[in-house]
């Protein structure tokens, strides 16, 4: 049997250029709109990164609609906005409050942006006392407990798990480094490891609902280690930060680069597991069109959230766990893999599917990202003209 290439197998010769113009330039001017509707800075230093950050939406989504590629353009924004993050979230706190570390006042009042991670372990205990247990504000301030639970709805309604690849501006730092080898040097990771994130899930609720605190937050979440933490005045509060710096080492950065794989949001996170339930109620998944497909397994290979496996690609679907990330499509040889739209024929106009999906994830991706590249962008060019990144 022949082997195409990928994107050829999917759609045969590229569309010409003026129909990918057509369908992308409804979304390029949105985008335009959602970044100039305020009025753009006469400020060089707020205006560079606003024009750089505009270009570069405007191309990735004109090159995913124009090759049929999703992931690798996807990756390129995803990657770049959880770097971004990193970096304008430090040097935020660094000029807010001097440094990376939380006190007791700044929890006592609230100051904690809100982070969705909390999310699954936020719901029993609100049912029964009403309140939010974390140390946030619900309307005021940067990233406050209302517009994170509306982002929220509002993903999870659009992409279901989708939110992991789209949305999550954690993700993208594993997505990142597990892209930094060509090939695996760790293979084989036991199947039995990948439910791990649903027992993590079910222990994080019922002790976050016994003591009335975010447990994971408190022990648990490795990118404590890049955003903010508690200042260590304890023993208490040392294995805690020993606990965020090792699993972040582990699970972000080593492990992804050994297996090419997301190990965090394969193998622990308790919020991806929590969002893979929602893939049960969102229009979107991804499909095998078992007529095409040879059972070569470079799907499986790929896949960084362990969602592929034999028996998933033999019943044509995907695990619960699937992210939508379409690192699998972008691969398939037979282009039997396709984004899909529930209660279609599989394999049926597969380029609709993917353009109906694309146009609210990379909405997502956008809202999401936009402000964190162009606050990194904007911390680069003070770099650049007062020799540091603070003002
Ligand atoms: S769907 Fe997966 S197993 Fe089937 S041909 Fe494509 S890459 Fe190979
Ligand atoms: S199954 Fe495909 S789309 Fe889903 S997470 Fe794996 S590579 Fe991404």
């Amino acid at each position: 049997m022949s082997v195409k290439s990928p994107a050829a197998a999917r759609h045969g010769a590229r569309p010409p250029v003026w129909k990918s113009l057509l369908k992308a330039l409804p979304f390029i001017f949105l985008t335009a709109f959602m970044l100039l509707g305020g009025g753009a800075s006469r400020d060089p230093r707020q205006l560079v990164p606003l024009i750089l950050t505009f270009a570069l939406i405007s191309v990735l989504f004109f090159r995913m609609v124009h090759t049929g590629r999703t992931d690798r353009y996807r990756a390129v924004f995803f990657i770049l906005m959880a770097f971004c993050f990193v970096l304008t979230f430090i040097t935020n706190l660094i000029e807010v409050r001097g440094s990376m570390a939380l006190t007791e006042e700044d929890m006592a009042t609230g100051q904690t942006p809100f982070c969705h991670m909390v999310i699954p372990m936020t719901i029993i205990p609100a049912a029964f006392t009403r309140t939010i247990i974390f140390p946030g504000s619900i309307l005021d301030g940067f990233a406050n407990i209302a517009t994170m639970f509306a982002l929220w709805i509002g993903v999870t309604l659009a992409l279901g798990r989708g939110f992991c690849s789209w949305g999550c501006f954690f993700g993208g730092l594993e997505d990142g480094f597990s892209r930094l080898r060509r090939k695996p040097l760790l293979r084989k990771i036991g199947h039995h490891w990948t439910y791990l994130p649903y027992a993590v899930l079910g222990a994080m609720v019922l002790l976050s609902a016994w003591t009335l605190t975010p447990s994971y937050c408190e022990w648990l979440c490795p990118f404590k280690a890049v955003t903010e933490f508690e200042a260590v005045t304890s023993t208490r509060v040392l294995i805690q930060t020993i606990m965020f710096g090792s699993l972040f080492a582990g699970l972000v950065v080593v492990l992804p680069i050994l297996t090419r794989r997301r190990t965090q949001c394969g193998l622990l996170c308790p919020m991806g597991a929590f969002q893979s339930f929602s893939n049960k109620i969102n229009a979107f998944d991804i499909r095998i069109d078992r007529e095409k497909c040879t059972d070569c397994g470079q799907c499986i290979r790929v896949c960084p959230t362990f969602s592929l496996d034999a028996n998933s690609v033999a019943e044509g679907k995907t695990r619960l766990s699937c992210t939508k990330c379409g690192k699998c499509v972008d691969a398939c040889p037979q282009g039997a893999i396709s984004f899909h739209v529930k209660g279609t024929p599989v394999g049926h106009k597969p380029e609709r599917a993917r353009m109906l999906f694309l146009y609210p994830a990379f909405l997502f991706l956008v809202v999401f990202g936009t402000g964190m590249i162009q606050g990194a962008l904007y911390r680069i060019v003070l770099l650049v003209t007062t020799g540091s990144l603070i003002q």
